[in-house]
């Protein structure tokens, strides 16, 4: 509760803010931090030939107390925006091309309840598992509709991979295998679900087998499109409760970025 005066007296109103402050100082409100450690180690997609990929995050010393700056340690790095854990703007696909890029993306969409739909077992079955319709009308039904200007989150297991990258990507020479997002969904998450965008343990939003789906690559395709968001390779989802938890996502502000590296963190109530 906070109070001010008002023409005399003294009116008292809750205030988020202080509630919110009080929660973090006392540790009912905890904070999870859902980001992947970023390195030159940090697994990174691979496109087949004739595509380009995205180098190798790499860290450069510029000095480190010694002579070329005694008393600072500093470094500049090299890297893609689409690097570890990482946002994707709508301009980062055709469909999206005249949408917002990632400095133009409204704050108010970095923030926003987030719902963790569970899909452990069924990717440990099957890598290639795909998130349906059905999947979210299931979980709607046990925890309620899905909130209006949410982030859904899908958890696969897939974090437990995270430093690996051959696990990561779980490539055979059929090409990639790694859980996503039926056709039929992306489309419906992208037209007619009331979310904010979709964040994934994976390398992509999409599933690895997605360069051979009609369309190919459909939640990029159709979320993108729909000026929705990607979140990828996100961590400790397993720590988030089914509903309640808020979502702050901080992509940096890349002038013409089609999406940045970014801090994702989870606000849940203890
Ligand atoms: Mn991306």
């Amino acid at each position: 509760m906070s109070s001010h005066m008002q023409a005399g007296r003294i009116e008292i109103r809750p205030n988020a803010l202080t509630a919110l402050i009080d929660g973090l100082a006392s540790g009912t409100i905890d904070v999870i931090d859902l980001t992947q450690p970023l390195s030159e180690k940090t697994p990174l997609i691979q496109l087949p030939p004739p595509f380009a990929n995205t180098p190798v995050w790499k860290t450069h010393e510029i000095s480190r107390y010694d002579e070329r700056g005694p008393a600072w340690y500093w470094n500049w790095f090299e890297g893609g925006e689409h690097s570890g854990t990482h946002f994707d703007a709508p301009i980062h696909w055709v469909t999206g091309k005249d949408k917002h890029d990632v400095s133009q993306v409204p704050v108010k969409h970095l923030i926003g309840p987030a719902v963790v739909i569970d899909k452990v077992a069924e990717a440990r079955k099957n890598p290639d598992y795909l998130l349906t319709i059905d999947d979210i009308r299931a979980f709607e039904r046990e925890h309620g509709a899905l909130p209006k200007g949410s982030w859904l989150l899908y958890r696969t297991g897939w974090d437990e991979r995270a430093t690996d990258q051959k696990a990561f990507l779980n490539a055979n020479d059929t090409g990639p295998h790694t859980p996503g997002i039926a056709i039929e969904c992306a489309r419906w998450l992208a037209d007619e679900a009331p979310i904010l965008g979709v964040g994934v343990e994976t390398v992509g939003t999409d599933a690895g087998a997605s360069h051979s789906f009609t369309p190919a690559f459909p939640c990029h395709t159709f979320l993108l499109g729909a000026n929705k968001y990607g979140l990828t390779q996100l961590a400790n989802l397993a720590r988030l409760p089914a509903t309640g938890a808020v979502l702050m996502v901080a992509p940096l502000k890349l002038v013409k970025g089609s999406g940045s590296p970014c801090r994702a963190l989870a606000l849940i109530q203890r």
